[in-house]
């Protein structure tokens, strides 16, 4: 966002920023907040939208000392690699730097703000300015906000039950030493997050003269043990060769389709429209047969296929397998087309999804998006290496606990209930969990700048049903249904309700021309798709465009 306000070359406004933390530009996941030396990014320097300087131009200029700690050869760095995220970090923080050197030499003011906790924003229509409160004292007043907190995890044991975690970051805490078996509830990034933390904790990774990992466990952790538990049993799939960042893909619907298509369909967006135009139609292009496959498939029934494909294959099976293909993708610059596909039609599905009506909205989240979180959760070669070392050496397994599993805490750590495959109910104790289920969507409730909620500035964020019987039937199955004066039935969804200039918006559906928001917690509902750099580059220049228009 301040890259696109210096960019603007706008000398009439002034900016500040007030950040938690006393560094800018690392953010959460890049930072100790949210990752030690082991973690790595999930993307690579050609799918970062650019900021002042590329990722490889960057690497030449730091220290030798730096590289080394990352075992990084400068030589031998590309554009394909992820790299540590602690020096992904550096790298956002050394561009921050960059930029306000721009703004400087462009005579934009702004000025910076570091330790400063954003505690409460009051809006305040009738003078048409906002006051951002921080520490719970001080008070600024401006013309507009936008809101850019980033992630939160809502603490709810931690803390108060011993070796129960709400999430692993930062992941520091998770240095442990853990004779016994560790709960983990999820499979993806964050469940390999407290993986490569805790394996490193509690045994060693060796190299063989073929390139081959194998673990090892410490002579003092012969009982540790990592237990991973997925509704479906499945891990994620393995990053292969992608050829470039979503935002740069070209085959999709513009806004000025989209819109069109809403104006014609009653003010809806067809999730069946997007899914044949912004998947199926690029896909007959580039991968014929494929397509042949695919073509007459409904949603549903691609999700179907594609999950049943991994339904009959033990996960660590698939894992081999597809490290295999990934290895071939990489060494040829191949992407696995589809897959891809699959990453961009997610993310083009993101911004208009405000649009769907609540039965499409049920069938995204019911369908696709399991299928897409375990397809575009990409999990990087050395951590795919290392889930295939530990699993070899007996350390890592993978249990399908259903829909209805349930976490209890106990006094120390927690009992896990569910039904196993052969429908026999089990309660497993294990005396640490972690919980690695990603960030959670938050709830309306959530929201933490209470004023906006008081204020009633922010509203629940909501969808239309199509047809009423529909959305009749899905209040009598207990779903979050309400009904309006007009007789129209809307299910709730998480978060704030925002307009397609990220704007708050309020219970009467009118937005708010001061205040923005792009913390993808908040705003779950309308935008499914997971945050990403990606989405920081798009949603800044929405915003931008408004801001400065
Ligand atoms: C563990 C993890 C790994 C990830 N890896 C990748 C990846 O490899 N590639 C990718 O594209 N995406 C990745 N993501 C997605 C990630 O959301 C984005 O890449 C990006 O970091 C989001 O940036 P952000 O600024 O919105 O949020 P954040 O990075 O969370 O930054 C928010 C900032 O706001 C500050 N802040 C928060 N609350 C307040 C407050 N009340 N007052 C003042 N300051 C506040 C924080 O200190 C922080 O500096 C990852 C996410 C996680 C959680």
């Amino acid at each position: 966002m301040f890259k696109r306000l210096v960019e603007s070359q706008r000398t009439d406004i002034s900016i500040t920023i007030f950040e938690r933390n006393k560094k800018l530009g690392a953010g959460m996941p890049y930072s100790a907040d949210g990752a030690n030396d082991e973690h790595i990014t999930n993307v690579s320097g050609n799918e970062i939208p650019l900021l002042v300087t590329t990722l490889a131009g960057w690497i030449k200029s730091v220290s030798k000392d730096t590289l080394n700690k990352f075992h990084i050869d400068p030589t031998r760095f590309n554009e394909y690699k992820v790299l540590p995220r602690l020096l992904f970090g550096q790298y956002l923080t050394a561009q921050f730097d960059l930029l306000q050197k721009r703004a400087r030499e462009a005579n934009i003011s702004y000025e910076v703000h570091y330790n400063s906790t954003v505690t409460d924003i009051i809006d305040n229509p009738k003078q048409e300015v906002v006051e951002v409160e921080i520490g719970g004292r001080q008070k600024f007043e401006f013309d507009r906000v936008i809101v850019c907190t980033g992630h939160n995890w809502p603490v709810r044991h931690e803390g108060t039950v011993a070796n129960y975690f709400d999430s692993p970051y930062p992941p520091v805490k998770l240095a442990l030493k853990c004779d016994h078996p560790v709960a983990i509830k999820g499979s993806s990034l964050t469940a390999v997050d407290a993986i490569r933390t805790l394996a490193r904790h509690n045994g060693t990774f060796d190299k063989d003269e073929n390139g081959k990992l194998s673990y090892r466990l410490l002579d003092d952790s012969p009982n540790f043990k990592l237990v991973l538990h997925t509704r479906n049993g499945m891990l994620p799939a393995v990053r292969f060769h992608l050829k470039d960042s979503h935002l740069s893909n070209n085959s999709v619907l513009t806004k000025e389709e989209i819109a069109a298509h809403i104006a014609g369909n009653n003010g809806f967006l067809s999730l069946d429209y997007v899914f044949e135009k912004d998947f199926k139609a690029p896909i007959r292009d580039i991968e014929p047969e494929f397509y042949e496959n695919i073509k007459d498939m409904t949603m549903e029934e691609f999700v179907a296929a594609m999950m049943e494909l991994r339904e009959h294959l033990d996960p660590f099976q698939l894992l081999k397998a597809e490290y295999a293909e990934a290895e071939k993708s990489i060494k040829r610059k191949k992407s696995v087309y589809w897959k891809e596909m699959l990453g961009v039609l997610s993310f083009a599905l993101n911004y208009p999804a405000k649009h769907l009506s609540a039965e499409d909205m049920q069938r995204l989240q019911k369908s696709l998006t399991p299928l897409i979180s375990i397809v575009i959760g990409y999990i990087p070669q050395s951590s795919s290496e290392e889930l295939m070392a530990l699993h070899q050496a007996g350390v890592l397994e993978l249990i399908p606990v259903g829909d209805d599993s349930t976490v209890a805490p106990a006094a120390e750590g927690a009992t896990y209930h569910y039904t196993d495959e052969a429908g026999q109910q089990q309660a497993v104790y294990f005396s640490t969990f972690i919980d690695c289920v990603g960030q959670p969507h938050l709830g309306f409730d959530d929201f933490p700048f209470k004023s906006l909620l008081t204020g009633r500035s922010v509203s629940p964020a909501r969808l239309k049903f199509r047809s009423a019987e529909e959305g009749r039937k899905s209040l009598e199955e207990g779903k979050d249904v309400s009904v309006d004066e007009y007789g129209d039935y809307y299910l709730r969804v998480s978060g704030v309700a925002i307009n397609d200039h990220f704007q708050v918006v309020d219970d009467y559906g009118a937005f708010n021309d001061r205040i923005y928001i792009m913390a993808v917690p908040y705003i779950g509902g309308y935008n499914p798709d997971y945050s990403g750099l990606d989405f920081c580059e798009e949603a800044s220049s929405v915003i931008i465009k408004r801001l400065t228009a």
